[in-house]
This record gives structure tokens, C-alpha cells and sequence, in this order.
């Protein structure tokens, strides 16, 4: 059976798939990304796991997988399948696609054909094609995790802007002179509603040095006022992000995934209803939960794969 290699690269571990065409998924393993031993052996672990998912598809199917797909972290240049920095991975200027390419070779020398991908417009091209966006013409993925980001999906693909910085709406500044943020500027919303910032705020309301996002929904559902206002500061924030996007982008559809978005309800009700009471002439979007958890982004590179195979015909 024709297949591709999907490979997602974490800070701390590394999903895999073998897909078909449909983007059904045929094989799927994990492994550590082991970056406590370094940037060296990061990329060794990324070229050894793409060897070994080749050769089990070779022992499955009878033929080698007919391109790889890769999702990383960070800043990367698709067009020149180049991973340009990571401040997590440790990399800079890393040659990803000619390193995969060589090292999965065919027995004649050619190189395979590899996709590079950005992990979350990755993870938003298989929501939009296989998740809550099938069917969705336009929409925009937030992942509400450590940080936030997003992508914005048109048409069936994932548009990355001129400099591959599209869809970075944790950077909206939503609370001007606000909390600080990593990127320089204060007041970013993912300083105000990451399941990291709800983690901080809810430690320093309930006292708990322990308590994180999940903690404070919970407590939400149990009726505690410390952890509504925590909430509700956090939702506000989102909601505000999102009506800035709905002004500029007009999606029909809303997609949020990420640590954050399993509280489900308790977060969808809220941010639906300050959704609504914020738009003036704006459509309302569907706000929905994202459906492919946290293997969209490995799935998304072994759609980037078929779209390069499907490319190269065209072409
Ligand atoms: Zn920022």
C-alpha cells in the first residue's frame, strides 16, 4: 500500500505515522526527542526514528514509503526545508529536508522527497482536512497550550504569511501594559489566557504552588469565586483575541485544541457567550473544541507529504 512517513517533533517527544492517501493512519509509534543530550543527538533521534519508520513500512507493505512529512517547533523556511531556529531544539539553520532526503535514499541514491512543517499550522492543516474543519472552507486554530499560537486555514491549506509568522494570534496584544511576554511586548494573549498564565494566576489566587489549568477548571465547576474570576479573565482575553481575528479574517469556523481547550464545556460556554456579546457587525464563528488532539500535528505532516507528492505530478 502507497504510504508516507509523518513525523512530529516535540520539546519533549516525537510522534510518528505511516498515512495513507486518505490520511488514514497505518502505523503509529512515539519516542523521545532526548533533548537533555544535546542538539546533535536530537537530529540523530529525528534521522534514526525516520529510518526505522521507513523500514517498518517496507516490512508492512512491500514498498518503501514514497515521501516524509516533518512538523517542527519554532521558526522554519518551508520552501528551502530548512528548520531556521528553535529556542527549544537547540537549532539554527538546520538543513532538515536535505538530511532526511539523503538519509532515507533510495537503493539508486535519490533522494526522498520530505515536507517541512511548522508543528501548528501543521497540526491546523489536519483539523481542517480530518478534524473539526472538514468541511470548513475557512477557519482559524488556536492552540491554547504553554503559549498560544494559531493558523489560519483557506481553501483546504494553511496560509503562513510572507515570513512564515502567520496566524501567531498569542502575540495580539490584548491588554495594553499588560503582563510581560517572552516576544519583548507586554499584554499578549497568551500572557493572559495559555494554560500556562491560567496555571500562574490560579497558583497565586488559591495559594497553591501546585495548581494548574485543569485545577482551576475544576474548581470552576465546583463553584469557586477565586477560580471564576481567574477564569473569566482568561476567557475574556481569548474572546477579545478571537473578535480581532473575526474582524480581520471573517472565518465561519473557530477551532481551539491544546492543554486549555480539555476543559471542554466549562471553557466553550464561556468563551461562546463572550464571543457573541463582543461582535457588532461581525458573523458570529462556530467556536468547537479541536478533535485530533495532540497527534494533528503528525498527521498534518503526513499531509504536507502527499501535497509535495501531488505537486510534484502537477508539475
Ligand atoms: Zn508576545
Amino acid at each position: 500500500m502507497k504510504h508516507v512517513i509523518a513525523l512530529d517533533v516535540g520539546g519533549t517527544g516525537m510522534k510518528a505515522a505511516l498515512l495513507a492517501q486518505d490520511g488514514s493512519v497505518l502505523f503509529e509509534a512515539r519516542r523521545p526527542t532526548g533533548r537533555e543530550h544535546g542538539t546533535d543527538a536530537v537530529v540523530a533521534a529525528i534521522l534514526d526514528f525516520a529510518t526505522d519508520l521507513a523500514e517498518e513500512g517496507r516490512r508492512r507493505f512491500g514498498v518503501a514509503p514514497l515521501a516524509a512529512g516533518v512538523a517542527v517547533p519554532g521558526t522554519i523556511d518551508e520552501r528551502n526545508g530548512i528548520a531556521v531556529f528553535s529556542a527549544n531544539l537547540g537549532w539554527r539553520d538546520l538543513p532538515l529536508r536535505t538530511l532526511l532526503g539523503g538519509r532515507l535514499a533510495g537503493p539508486d541514491g535519490t533522494a526522498m522527497p520530505v515536507a517541512l512543517g511548522h508543528d501548528v499550522r501543521s497540526g491546523g492543516l489536519a483539523e481542517g482536512r480530518l478534524g473539526a474543519g472538514r468541511g470548513v472552507d475557512r477557519f482559524l486554530f488556536i492552540a491554547l497550550g504553554t503559549g498560544i499560537a494559531g493558523a489560519i486555514g483557506i481553501g483546504g491549506r494553511i496560509e503562513a504569511g510572507a515570513h512564515g509568522y502567520g496566524g501567531e494570534i498569542g502575540h495580539v496584544v490584548v491588554r495594553p501594559g499588560g503582563p510581560p511576554c517572552g516576544c519583548g511586548a507586554r499584554g499578549c494573549l497568551e500572557t493572559l489566557a495559555s494554560a500556562s498564565a491560567v496555571s500562574r494566576a490560579w497558583a497565586e489566587a488559591s495559594g497553591d504552588p501546585d495548581a494548574d489549568a485543569a485545577s482551576c477548571a475544576a474548581a470552576v465547576d465546583a463553584g469557586d469565586d477565586r477560580a471564576l474570576a481567574v477564569w473569566q479573565r482568561a476567557v475574556d482575553a481569548l474572546a477579545d483575541g478571537i473578535v480581532l481575528a473575526q474582524s480581520l479574517l471573517d472565518p465561519s469556523t473557530v477551532i481551539v485544541g491544546g492543554g486549555l481547550a480539555e476543559a471542554g464545556d466549562t471553557l466553550f460556554t464561556p468563551l461562546r457567550a463572550a464571543v457573541t456579546e463582543r461582535l457588532t457587525f461581525q458573523m458570529p464563528p462556530k467556536v468547537v473544541p479541536a478533535m485530533l488532539k495532540d497527534t494533528a500535528a503528525s498527521l498534518g505532516a503526513g499531509l504536507l507529504a502527499w501535497d509535495l507528492l501531488s505537486m510534484e505530478v502537477t508539475a
